[in-house]
């Protein structure tokens, strides 16, 4: 799917998810959901939809992050580990969430390569990266998730 997407998925999904509420874990949640949207796409040129878009990429950034973070905890105060936690915990789930956008593309994701190239999808036809319909479907759904973020944010 296109980058605007993903994004408007990620940072919907989220908020929604996260439910952070002081402005720092917002901002934090914010910046890593536009990483974790944007960064699997940087295989673009390499191994596209297998190289970042897989299981073992993903269980390695969260093993890196909760390693990272024991290293940390010892020497930060526990609001630098609130906002660290909200951060890595955005750009995981926003890359999981772009992994399961790009299956609904009928060329699949190698969600288990390294192990095997099989590309996996959603749907047996799926939706081109580029319908229209496809695209505006999946950001009505990050943005119906931010506006219920937000919701609840007020209520
Ligand atoms: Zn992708």
């Amino acid at each position: 799917m296109k980058q605007d997407t993903h994004l408007l998925v990620g940072i919907g999904a989220s908020f929604f998810i996260l439910n952070p509420m002081k402005d720092l874990d917002i901002l934090v949640v914010f910046l890593g959901s536009i990483i974790g949207s944007l960064l699997p796409d940087l295989d673009l040129r390499v191994k596209h939809r297998a190289l970042l878009h897989n299981l073992s990429v993903i269980i390695l950034v969260s093993l890196l992050a909760m390693l990272l973070e024991m290293c940390l905890a010892p020497r930060s105060n526990t609001v630098f580990i609130s906002m660290y936690k909200y951060f890595t915990i955005s750009i995981i789930l926003s890359w999981i969430l772009h992994i399961v956008v790009d299956m609904v593309n009928p060329s699949g994701v190698s969600i288990i390569w390294p192990l095997k190239r099989t590309r996996f999808k959603l749907f047996r036809q799926g939706v081109k990266h580029d319908s229209m319909l496809g695209n505006i479907s999946l950001k009505i759904i990050g943005m119906t998730l931010l506006f219920l973020y937000a919701y609840k944010l007020v209520a």
